[in-house]
């Protein structure tokens, strides 16, 4: 089946709409057991379990007009994972796994959304799934305890259960740069990238941003454009991914045991092995401090996993990401690798991160510091010279002007809270759930929010999600849901909602594990500190894929510890 992609560049600072491509309000009430909102990884997790596993009647909501949500808006030419395809991928179905066919180390966006379309097809989930619906109001009714959703195609639908699947990165930033409608050239944004294809051939490009979508974008200009003004506002952290074909075996050898390569990945904090092509090889020294060797040998360790690409410099010692000493060693030595790549000193000082290593994600890349070599690229410093407006014909920063066709937007994303606060969602007493959040998102788990009952997160705020390998994450989230839905099923239990005790000391758990990382000392999406006027505050919870795992179990096993069950009735 083919579905359709998004087709419009983004003109200017309008929100993300879904492609409302199925008019018609039916007028009638659609009724379900459970109402799914968003149709990415997460969503179609829940779909399968709820329906596959425990015989629900589930309807998700889907605004693109396709599924696997980040892989549908996010089609920018370099888009690629950063945790290795055999990892990156769904674990629920033994046929999908097994059938599905990755080619390369880290799959391209092209091939992960057709892995989610194959996925619909394969277990049958596109009949259950409404694309091109944006949810616009979930509302919560006290005496009937359930939710109504309406979409902005006039839909609506009413079931007792409610999940929000819409996504830790679906809500793109668009900075208010004056002047930005008046350009009259082509503007897009990395995270609604069109279908149909952008050419830069010959083309001047002026791209925003140097983030992970910024980094993978910025090579594939460079090759093709006339001039690509790189506009850089804070240098990050980036290593070669070193992407290249699976190698014959290397997958077979994973699917011949791919349930217990799975377990083992799930006990390390992301969910993810650094590799799971060559688990054997000799390439980190995880378990030392980067403090306690010698020089020659941390130099050997930084060495190798710089040459083996990836996420292994991350894992090359275990206090990498803790100690703010251990990050200046890694620090010195990629300011190292980059002056040996970029000849300009000037442009090579201007790429060389400041930050502590880990502060804002890092990031994988293909040939990224070898375009600053290219003649037709320019490093711009939109720190100390920054944008101020847009004219017609390109961008005008405080000292210079830059004529050009095409502005590319890579500015990230209203990360975890955004595409939840964007919906009108109306729990107990009709409380809204961005007034609730207005200094920071209060969560149990990051699953639930006091007020809220029978009203779901996959990938929420306050849980592992982007810090971890997300689809794994995502399905961990899944599993508990659709268990406590059955578990309240089989009692009678009419509705489920937090006690505020225990929201209250899940954030301040969440916050308390922060303050002992390395994120929470600068700025990134992480801490919201991206978005103008968005509070301050940690997004994830920072103990580990296996930290928090354990804690939702042991709170299903203490019969919801924290949550209060109330019967029908
Ligand atoms: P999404 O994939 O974002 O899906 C959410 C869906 O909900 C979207 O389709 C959206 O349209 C829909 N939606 C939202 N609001 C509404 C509404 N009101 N009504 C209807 N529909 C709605 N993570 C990794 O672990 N590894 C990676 O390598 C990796 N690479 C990434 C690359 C990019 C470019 C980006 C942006 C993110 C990446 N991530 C990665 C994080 C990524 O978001 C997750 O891995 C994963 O795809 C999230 O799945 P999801 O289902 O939770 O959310
Ligand atoms: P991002 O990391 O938030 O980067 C946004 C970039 O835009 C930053 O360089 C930021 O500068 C810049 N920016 C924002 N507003 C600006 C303004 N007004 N003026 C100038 N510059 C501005 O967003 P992203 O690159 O889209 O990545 C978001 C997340 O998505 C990643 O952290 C990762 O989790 C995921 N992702 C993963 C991959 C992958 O490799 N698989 C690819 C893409 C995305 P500052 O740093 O100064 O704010």
């Amino acid at each position: 089946m083919l579905y359709k992609a998004p087709t419009m560049a983004i003109v200017a600072a309008v929100p993300l709409q879904g492609e409302s491509d199925l008019s018609g309000n039916s007028g009638a009430i659609q009724e379900f057991d459970v109402l799914v909102v968003g149709a990415g990884f997460g969503g179609l997790a829940m779909l399968h379990k709820l329906r596959d596993e425990l015989g629900y009647r589930v309807r998700v909501i889907e605004a693109g007009s396709g599924p696997g949500g980040t892989w549908y808006w996010n089609r920018y030419p370099g888009a690629r994972c950063d945790v290795e395809s055999l990892q990156y991928s769904m674990s629920f179905s033994d046929e999908l796994q097994q059938e599905w066919e990755w080619t390369e180390r880290f799959a391209a966006q092209p091939d992960i959304l057709a892995y989610a379309e194959f996925a619909i097809e394969r277990l049958d989930m596109a009949k259950d799934i409404d694309f091109g619906r944006r949810a616009t109001s979930a509302v919560f009714d006290e005496e009937a305890g359930n939710w109504t959703l309406e979409t902005d195609t006039g839909e609506s639908y009413r079931a007792r259960w409610l999940v929000m699947a819409a996504g830790p990165l679906s809500t793109p930033n668009f900075p208010s740069f004056p002047g930005l409608e008046n350009f009259k050239g082509e503007v897009y944004h990395s995270g609604a990238w069109p279908a149909d294809p952008v050419s830069f051939m010959g083309k001047r490009v002026a791209q925003i941003g140097t983030g992970s979508s910024g980094i993978q974008i910025a090579p594939m200009i460079a090759k093709d454009a006339d001039q690509l003004y790189l506009m850089q506002r804070t240098a990050s952290h980036t290593v070669p991914a070193r992407n290249r074909p699976l190698r014959p075996g290397e997958q077979e050898q994973i699917k011949a045991h791919y349930n217990d390569y799975r377990a083992s990945w799930k006990e390390t904090i992301g969910a993810t092995l650094w590799s799971s092509i060559v688990p054997d090889e000799k390439i980190v020294a995880y378990e030392k401090s980067a403090l306690e060797v010698g020089e020659e040998e941390r130099r050997a360790v930084f060495e190798r996993a710089w040459a083996f690409g990836g996420y292994a410099l991350h894992r090359s010692f275990k206090d990498i990401l803790s100690i703010p000493e251990a990050s200046d060693l890694v620090n010195a030595f990629i300011r190292e690798k980059i002056a040996e790549v970029v000849k300009d000193p000037k442009t090579a000082e201007l790429l060389t991160p400041k930050h502590y290593y880990g502060v804002k994600r890092v990031i994988l890349d293909t040939d990224y510091y070898e375009i600053f070599n290219r003649p037709n690229v320019t490093l711009v410093d939109v720190k100390s010279d920054p944008i101020v407006e847009m004219t017609e014909t390109g961008v005008k920063t405080w000292d210079g002007f830059y004529e050009v066709d095409m502005i590319v937007l890579a500015t990230g994303f209203d990360a975890m809270t955004g595409s939840l606060i964007r919906m009108n969602i109306r729990g107990r007493g009709g409380r809204v759930l961005g007034d609730d959040w207005k200094d920071g998102p209060r969560t149990y788990l990051g699953i639930m929010a006091t007020g809220f009952p029978n009203m779901f997160m996959i990938g929420g705020p306050q849980s592992c999600s982007a810090l971890a390998n997300v689809i794994t994450a995502n399905e961990q989230q899944a599993d508990w849901i659709a268990e406590c839905i059955a578990h309240c099923d089989e009692r009678k239990i009419a509705t489920i909602e937090t006690t505020d005790e225990a929201q209250d000391g899940w954030v301040n758990h969440v916050n308390e594990l922060a303050d002992k990382t390395i994120f929470t000392k600068g700025d990134s999406w992480y801490l919201g500190s991206n978005i103008p006027g968005k509070p301050r505050a940690f997004l994830l919870y920072a103990g580990g894929f296996p930290a928090y795992k354990q804690h939702c179990e042991a709170i299903a096993a203490k019969g919801y510890e924290g949550f209060v069950l109330s019967a029908a009735g």
